[in-house]
């Protein structure tokens, strides 16, 4: 099948898990990750009328954009993020989805040049307490929203999380309604953004309230890597 074929089906079922629990399919944006893929990979996309591109590797993004500068594309760093990485990220990209600490924040709101627009934040959670992933606690969210909305070449938009994978549907859906919960909790209604759900996990993560969906493989097929 080809990218635009793969766009099609994945829109459908969006659609549908939509239509299934009575929501607004027009609220829920379609992240390409192209991690891994070239250029012409994200110019089919494109042209099939995607226009969101989340990229996880610093370096490995910013080719990217140079061979698409023409392309009206707006970029999200998904990625893990090394203290070092920041000034670039500040500089290249919209939306960053993984910030999990005041020290990365306060640098990319240091390293955000003036004459871009607020860099647009996504708090990364770590849901299933595992080690050895990025993100904070849910008890940790209050006192980092509240760092990060100081900063006023930020833009504090909402949350993401990337949950242990699970192939049941009450579990799948579980770590995200926790994180709907705290949000709620927490008021501020700034977080509008929920970064939840890909490729395996899309159907619960739309039934728990995800309005950004980030889609790699189903889209551009297996990662060799
Ligand atoms: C790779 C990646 C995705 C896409 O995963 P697929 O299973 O290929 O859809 C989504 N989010 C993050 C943070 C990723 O690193």
């Amino acid at each position: 099948m080809s990218i635009a074929e793969n766009i099609n089906e994945v829109r459908q079922h969006i659609n549908g898990y939509c239509r299934a629990c009575n929501r607004d399919p027009s609220g829920v944006l379609l992240l390409a990750v192209s991690k891994t893929k070239p250029p012409a990979d994200i110019a089919a996309a494109y042209h099939a009328g995607l226009r969101h591109f989340g990229e996880n590797y610093c370096q490995e993004a910013l080719i990217k954009q140079q061979a698409l500068g023409a392309y009206n594309i707006t970029w999200h760093f998904i990625g893990p993020i090394q203290s070092n990485k920041t000034k670039l990220i500040a500089q290249h990209f919209n939306w960053v989805h993984s910030v999990d600490s005041v020290k990365i924040a306060k640098r990319l709101h240091e390293q955000r040049p003036d004459n871009l627009p607020p860099l647009n934040i996504c708090v990364q959670i770590n849901i299933s307490n595992e080690s050895s992933k990025s993100g904070i606690t849910l008890a940790e969210l209050p006192e980092l929203c509240a760092a990060i909305s100081e900063f006023p070449r930020l833009a504090l938009r909402g949350v993401m999380a990337i949950p242990e994978p699970q192939t049941d549907f009450a579990l799948q859906r579980q770590p995200y309604r926790a994180i709907v919960q705290a949000v709620k909790a927490i008021q501020r209604p700034e977080l509008t953004t929920f970064s939840f759900g890909m490729s395996g996990d899309l159907e619960a993560a739309i039934a728990e309230g995800a309005t950004l969906v980030r889609i790699g493989t189903a889209l551009f097929g297996r990662r060799k890597t």
